[in-house]
């Protein structure tokens, strides 16, 4: 095989119709990553079902359901290179349940280009994507002002946005003046590899060359291995085959392996990614593992697998950081909303709100408020109503961010600073 170029994961996030999907397939049409003729046929197709000005989504949707039929795992990715790494694009632009696929799809994003359409501005969903990608630990981000053709390209209304987005990266913890912003049209391909004559006024880099300044962050290998169950199969003649993404540590063939919450142990037998066998797998890889004497029943989504002298720990209950994004009144102890942890998903009761904290600073407000609303940052105590995997995130980070949501929105997000393990 060829050395592959280093690989970064990459999120699109921002405000529905803001073109996230038109700037993914304008990405992946001028990087070459869907041939010329695709596009050209996909084009005439959206044509004929008067959805012209949609092409480059509709290229998005079409790929999407090509990939789908062959693909078990429920994150579709696509990819795209720029001369120094390869990217997949890790969010399902215009995917219903985005905001859950962030937390278990974009927490292991490495870097977010944020669409924020010049015509409208921040708005709800802008909002709320900044302020998961920030909890979720994405620390890397690109700022695309989008729609400028439909702006008339005006560097006023540019620097208004501009503003506008820099106060929200402010208020959640980025540092504005590192992050790069662009003029963009994904409609009309300005600044997206090239830089535009639409835009005479803007001097700094295309998306291309923000892409290329990217770090890519090193793999925690050195941690416990965690791999949170996706699904698993059953596959005759080979037994259970869980499938899941490795987030922490190595695992390797002939390795012992526990799954928890259900305690059950066994040797890896096998290990298979892209239909090919391998001998251990790296944090990011996507896999199928084969384990002796696992049955069904032992294993399920939302499960973690690690090593048997280092199991993934199992909560009684936790301590957490949460910041309230919205909620229609207050929240009180005893709210029992749905936890999303991992691949986990599990309604956990509200048992005690210890302190409320400044958002910002993260300086103690009040001690035992009696509740919390939207905006308010605090550390509480949280009891899972079954049995459910989370690390503190100063031991495990990727295991120990969450997510709350309630009533179809997320209503907060966090992360775990303290485990007190079942019995
Ligand atoms: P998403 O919901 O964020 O994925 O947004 P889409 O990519 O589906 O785009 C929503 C609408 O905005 C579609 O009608 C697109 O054709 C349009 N659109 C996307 N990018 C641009 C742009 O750069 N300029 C203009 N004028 N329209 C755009």
């Amino acid at each position: 095989m060829m050395a592959e170029k280093p690989h970064m994961n990459l999120a699109v996030i921002g405000h529905v119709d803001h073109g996230k999907s038109t700037f993914v397939g304008r990405l992946m049409f001028e990087t070459g990553a869907v041939p010329a003729h695709l596009i050209e046929k996909y084009k005439a197709e959206a044509k004929e079902k008067g959805k012209e000005s949609f092409a480059f989504a509709w290229v998005m949707d079409t790929l999407k359901e090509e990939r789908e039929r062959g693909v078990t795992i429920d994150i579709s990715h696509k990819r795209f290179d720029t001369d120094k790494y390869y990217f997949t694009v890790v969010d399902c632009p215009g995917h219903r349940d985005f905001v859950k696929n962030m937390i278990t799809g974009a927490s292991q994003a490495d870097a977010a280009v944020l669409v924020v359409a010049a015509p409208d501005g921040v708005m709800a969903q802008t909002k709320e994507h900044v302020f998961l990608s920030r909890t979720l630990g994405i620390n890397q981000l690109i700022v695309a002002i989008n729609k400028m053709d439909a702006a008339e390209y005006s560097e006023d209304r540019y620097n208004e946005v501009k503003k506008e987005v820099s106060q929200l990266l402010g208020m959640v913890g980025f540092k504005a003046e590192d992050v790069p912003f662009i003029p963009t049209s994904a409609f009309e391909g300005d600044n997206i590899t090239k830089s535009s004559a639409n835009t005479p006024w803007y001097t700094g880099p295309a998306l291309l060359e923000c892409l290329n300044n990217l770090t890519v962050p090193s793999k925690p290998d050195t941690l416990p291995l965690r791999i949170p169950v996706q699904d698993a199969y059953t596959i005759s003649g080979i037994g259970t085959v869980p499938v899941g993404r490795v987030e922490t540590g190595i695992m390797k063939k002939g390795q012992k392996v526990t799954f928890m919450p259900s305690g059950a142990t066994g040797e890896v037998k096998s290990i298979e990614m892209h239909h090919e066998e391998w001998d251990q797998a790296v944090p990011g890889d996507n896999i199928g593992w084969n384990v002796r004497g696992i049955g069904k029943n032992d294993v399920r989504r939302g499960d973690v697998c690690g090593p048997a002298e280092k199991p993934p720990s199992v909560a009684e209950e936790f301590t957490g950081q949460i910041v309230v994004l919205q909620h229609p009144s207050a929240i009180t102890v005893g709210y029992t909303p749905v936890f999303h942890c991992h691949t986990a998903q599990t309604a956990c009761t509200l048992m005690a709100i210890n302190k409320k904290l400044d958002p910002k600073s993260g300086q103690v407000k009040e001690e035992n408020p009696t509740y919390i609303k939207a905006g308010d940052a605090a550390i509480v105590t949280i009891k899972p109503t079954r049995p459910m995997c989370i690390e503190p995130v100063s031991e495990i980070p990727q295991l120990g961010r969450f997510a709350i949501r309630d009533m179809g929105m997320t209503i907060a997000a966090g992360m775990c600073m303290s485990v007190t393990q079942k019995k």
